[in-house]
């Protein structure tokens, strides 16, 4: 079965479907269907919420499953923001560069041990029937006081896993330890067990 990726960001969409297709998953973004996204409002309170207006609405105008992303960044010093804000931290047509100035200029007078953070990336399927799987992941590190390394999007190159930035990792490295591999990764069990109890084909 053909599922949409409810998403508009190009990059997010690479992971996805990176992981996904292991599951034998054929994934087709909204726009390929033809579908606009673009008068969906992100207006729940939570990562999960998110994902399910996205997906929900993806599916109830395509008429097949759907599955969204919602991520972010949640920094400890600032009580967690930007958290769902993280797209929109530094305005609406801000750039990803325009978020990591923006970040750490905000966070320049942080001492080291204070620069703690996590990624969280929350996964939700729904199916024309109704039927909802949903998973979250996180992945805990630090705000770097400078970017370093272009690989990957967003705060990539200021996140250090492990003390080492995101931006320098490779996709196959990132996956295995970032927050939306470790949400693919119980979704891929969800979806798999879901998917023989109901006996549908992939
Ligand atoms: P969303 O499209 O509303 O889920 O926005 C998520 C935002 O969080 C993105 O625009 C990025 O700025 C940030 N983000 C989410 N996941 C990642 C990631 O894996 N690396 C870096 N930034 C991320």
């Amino acid at each position: 079965m053909k599922y949409i990726i409810g998403t508009n960001n190009p990059k997010k969409l690479i992971e996805l479907q990176r992981i996904l297709s292991p599951l034998g998953i054929g994934a087709v973004t909204a726009k390929q269907e033809g579908i606009s996204l673009d008068d969906v409002e992100e207006n729940g309170t939570t990562f999960l919420e998110n994902s399910y207006i996205k997906a929900a609405a993806s599916c109830k105008k395509s008429g097949l499953p759907a599955i969204a992303d919602d991520s972010g960044l949640c920094v400890d010093a600032l009580n967690g923001r930007p958290g769902i804000y993280s797209a929109r931290y530094a305005g609406e047509n801000a750039t990803d560069s325009d978020r990591i100035l923006k970040l750490l200029d905000e966070m320049k007078d942080i001492e080291s041990s204070k620069r703690t953070a996590y990624f969280v990336s929350a996964i939700t399927c729904v199916f024309p029937n109704g039927d909802i799987i949903n998973a979250e992941g996180k992945c805990y590190g630090e705000i770097a006081y400078k970017p370093d390394g272009d690989g990957g999007f967003g705060y990539d190159p200021i996140f250090l896993c492990n003390g080492v930035s995101f931006g320098k990792l490779s996709p196959e490295e990132k996956d295995k330890v970032s927050h939306r591999g470790n949400a693919l990764r119980e979704f891929q069990k969800k979806l798999k067990n879901y998917l023989e109890e109901n006996n549908v084909n992939k």
